[in-house]
């Protein structure tokens, strides 16, 4: 039986490198000759299987690099050092240059410049569109409509429309992400097969966030005294993501499965995962926000894009909107409320392929890389 999962090779034309390709590859190159760092995570010994680094190589080191900060405080030749290495740094702005290289369709790479800015904008303009629909569709008085026995979200927005409407842009959103990573995947210049073990491990660094702890200390972002927080506040960003999902999941198996309509009783499975994750997806976030407020100049991104910061606030406003609806859906609040948390979640689906969100995926491609390079070195 067979025990991996092939990895279809395409020809991938080759485009002259960026700027921040070029740095990096010359920072690499002091790297490579330095292997000071290589027990610090997963980037450097990735780096020294590769006698010469292109373009597409740095590109998928840097969707490797956690940016724990760890390297840039063991530097020796950081600045004012002539060879000026700032490896965070350069990986932290190569990533996001990455997204828009294999985002599709590419003609909307351009949203990842001044990231933020769009995100904003197209939060501000999904909450007006609900807010403004549901008085075109229906009347004035649903938003301030209130009600918590079944089915009262639906006398706001029927049930298909609501269904049709965010299951649409959710497959919109999974597919270009996919065709996203697929391009990624195979510009890096994948051969033979990835085994289940690779998989697995793969699968393990991405959930226990194993290169985001400096080797081993704790990330360095403020300065050179370590911490877990980072490392924390990401935990419950992820697994509070997760619970939301599963909340979701749970809701339609509840609507189709035992015909039962939202809004849901406290005790509902439903209810209770949105809640804990809800919750994660706020003090997550916040935690993130603080860590990346005090982080030291040194390790961002250069030039800032506001692709971190938007992309947090979006996911705390939807948790708060979604939690202010669950306590105040028997107030005339409801209405409104859920328009705005429709607005904030729709705007979330529409722009996770062109955003932060996106980070994940493709930082997971590159464990399931580095685990196959690691097993295929090993063997
Ligand atoms: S970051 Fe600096 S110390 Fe670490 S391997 Fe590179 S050149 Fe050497
Ligand atoms: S910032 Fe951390 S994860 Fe990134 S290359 Fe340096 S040590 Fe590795």
């Amino acid at each position: 039986m067979k025990t991996s999962i092939p990895i279809k090779e395409i020809s991938v034309p080759k485009a002259a490198p960026s700027n921040a390709q070029s740095e990096a590859v010359r920072q690499m190159g002091v790297c490579n000759a330095c292997r000071y760092c290589e027990g610090l995570c997963a980037v450097f010994p990735a780096m020294e299987l590769r006698r010469q680094l292109t373009g597409p190589d740095v590109d998928y080191l840097a969707n490797l690099c956690h940016s724990c900060g760890a390297c840039h405080f063991d530097c020796q030749y950081a600045q004012p050092h002539e060879f000026a290495i700032e490896i965070p740094a350069v990986m932290a702005n190569l990533r996001e240059e990455t997204y828009a290289r294999h985002v599709w369709p590419g003609a909307l790479a351009p949203v990842f410049e001044r990231n933020g800015i769009w995100i904003a904008s197209i939060t501000a303009i999904s909450v007006a569109l609900f807010l403004v629909g549901f008085i075109v569709f229906t009347d004035a008085s649903v938003l301030f409509a209130s009600g918590s026995e079944e089915g009262a979200f639906y006398r706001v927005m029927p049930h298909n429309a609501m269904a049709g409407l965010f299951g649409a842009v959710f497959l919109y959103s999974i597919v270009a992400i996919c065709l996203g990573v697929r391009s990624f995947w195979h510009s890096t210049g994948s051969q033979g097969s990835v085994s289940w073990r690779s998989l697995w491990q793969a699968s393990k660094n991405a959930a226990t966030l194993r290169y985001l702890d400096g080797g081993g200390m704790g990330c360095m972002h403020e300065s050179e005294e370590p911490s877990n927080r980072k490392r924390i506040a990401h935990h419950f960003t992820f697994y509070g993501f997760l619970l939301c999902l599963a909340s979701t999941t749970s809701g339609t198996l509840m609507h189709y499965v035992f015909g039962v309509q939202a809004p849901y009783p406290w005790w509902s499975p439903t209810v209770v995962l949105g809640t804990i994750g809800g919750i994660g997806l706020i003090i997550g976030p916040v935690g993130l926000l603080r860590v990346k407020r005090e982080q030291i100049d040194a390790l961002k991104a250069k030039p800032s894009r506001g692709m971190d910061v938007a992309f947090l606030y979006m996911l705390i406003a939807t948790s708060v909107t979604g939690l202010l609806l669950l306590v105040l859906r028997a107030t005339p609040a409801m209405g409104l409320l859920l328009a705005v948390h429709l607005g904030v979640v729709f705007a979330l689906f529409i722009s996770m392929p062109y955003g932060k969100f996106v980070h994940g995926l493709y930082r997971y491609a590159a464990l399931m890389r580095h685990a196959h390079e690691q097993a295929q070195h090993k063997a």
